[in-house]
């Protein structure tokens, strides 16, 4: 019998009704034997998420000792939803008071934030009539943050052997020192992959509220296309970029265990939504481009010098002061004489930039030094690109008939993806540029990629 591990994000439980037609789902199926759960979203735009909630408590907590202001919200949410259950006699209040009281003892902001996920999958638990098991008990982390598999997944294979279905909480888990620890945020989408993979599972179903992975943000271009089928690869490249639909990590445990995903919609079960493969099995796809995905706020500093190219150490020297002052860069574009750090605008702010260049200039005396700040990031992915002559030329004829003025250009050396960098202003109308170039009419090709 084949083996399902589902997840259900939190735009799939915000309240009662979404969480009876979760439960649906999973009892439709038998494959389907293991859930992790999300925290409450959002039930309308303007609502609150629980996590946000619990955040705010964790504010309050470290201000005052005690959370009981802000506690009030996530007891009327949680007491909300157990009456549109039915589920008054279960005993959630004993459960949200014992919560309470453990936010306030912890004083931890990762177990406050944590306490979604936990409260959430002790009442959907109690709703299936399935197991309990607590991801703190199956998730570890290293003493370096780093998720440590292999602690957990012998744990997991272990502790979920002989329970036929369990509710596991997404988000958490546990660190190097016995404490609740959380992934970034959407981590859930992590905790589902690991449990997959630590179950050996055939398919792990990621429950969302679109009917699959779309070709652009659907908040910026309306109905995009949907894709059938997406590698491996191409998800990282997007999700990574901004495609959030999937957590940015969500790929590395099943993939190590080529274990499938497919997003589907708890809105529109039937839907087929989108199956995400490793490449080998990926096949042919009629698309040239399977997505566009991007991020905003980034700052390039470009580095210009004569004989770039036979300074030896020039790009290592570079990099080591990114390495002291404890700075990611995000992409280092490079030609013969120049070299450009392109890095989230975030980690540069009060006076930190400066220092930056200054201890650049020090480093290898750059002739040249420019600094573009309010950058967008837009990632172009598709396996198809790399077969098919004059992608770029396309695309990048498009953005200039849009009179959209290419700031930087870097080419994976995967060459499934080419980012443009472009004004913060553009993003949008940069989207929508290359979504109607390679999605509008007449622009499929029929062309084998793999
Ligand atoms: P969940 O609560 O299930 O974790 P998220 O809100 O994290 O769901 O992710 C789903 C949302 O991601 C969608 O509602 C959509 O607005 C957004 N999204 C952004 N880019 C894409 C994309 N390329 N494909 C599908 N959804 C996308
Ligand atoms: N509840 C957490 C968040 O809002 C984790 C998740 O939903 O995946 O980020
Ligand atoms: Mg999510």
């Amino acid at each position: 019998m084949s083996l399902t591990v589902c997840k259900f994000g939190g735009s799939s439980l915000a309240d009662g009704n979404n969480i009876a037609r979760a439960a649906d789902i999973l009892l439709r199926d038998g494959a389907r034997r293991y859930v992790v759960v999300s925290a409450p979203g959002k039930r309308f735009s303007a609502d609150e998420k629980i996590t946000d909630m619990l955040y705010a408590c964790w504010r309050e907590c470290e201000k005052t000792g005690s959370c009981a202001e802000a506690f009030v919200k996530i007891r009327k949410r949680f007491t909300s939803i157990v009456a549109e259950l039915g589920m008054e006699g279960f005993g959630m209040d004993a459960i949200l008071d014992e919560t309470e009281r453990a936010i306030e003892r912890e004083k931890s902001a990762d177990f406050t934030a944590s306490r979604g996920e936990y409260l959430n999958a002790r009442l959907i638990a109690a709703k299936l009539g399935w197991t309990f098991v607590d991801a703190a008990e199956l998730i570890f982390f290293d003493e370096k943050g780093q998720f440590d598999e292999a602690k957990s997944y012998p744990l997991i294979e272990q502790k979920l052997k002989n329970c036929e279905h369990a509710v596991i909480p997404g988000f958490y888990g546990t660190d190097a020192c016995g404490k609740v620890k959380t992934f970034s945020r959407g981590g859930s989408d992590v905790s589902g992959s690991i449990i997959a993979r630590g179950v050996g599972a055939d398919l792990y179903e990621n429950w969302t509220d679109v009917s699959g992975f779309l070709a652009c943000d659907p908040r910026i271009v309306q109905k995009p296309q949907k894709m059938e089928r997406i590698s491996y690869k191409e998800l990282r490249e997007l999700s990574y970029m901004g495609a959030n639909v999937l957590h940015a990590d969500a790929i590395f445990p099943v993939r190590k265990g080529n274990i499938p995903i497919n997003i589907k919609n708890t809105f529109a079960p039937e839907d087929p939504g989108t199956l995400i493969l490793p490449s080998v099995q990926y096949g042919k796809s009629e698309n040239l481009v399977t997505g566009i995905a991007g991020k905003k706020d980034f700052t390039v500093i470009f580095l210009e010098k004569s004989m770039m190219n036979a300074e030896v150490g020039f790009a290592r020297k570079v990099l080591s002061v990114l390495e002291e002052d404890g700075i990611c860069f995000e992409h280092m574009p490079s030609g013969i004489d120049t070299l450009s750090l392109v890095i989230e605008s975030k980690y540069l702010a009060g006076g930190v930039l400066d220092r930056l260049i200054e201890q650049i200039r020090a480093a290898v005396s750059p002739d040249y030094v420019r600094v573009l700040e309010n950058i967008a990031l837009v990632a172009t992915v598709g396996h198809g690109m790399a077969k098919s002559v004059g992608t770029s030329a396309r695309l990048f004829g498009a953005l200039s008939a849009e009179g959209i003025n290419i700031r930087m250009i870097d080419q994976g050396s995967s060459e499934i993806n080419i980012i443009v960098g472009i004004d913060n202003d553009d993003y949008e109308k940069c989207v929508r540029t290359i979504y109607r170039e390679f999605f509008g009419e007449g622009n499929k090709t029929a062309e084998s990629v793999l």
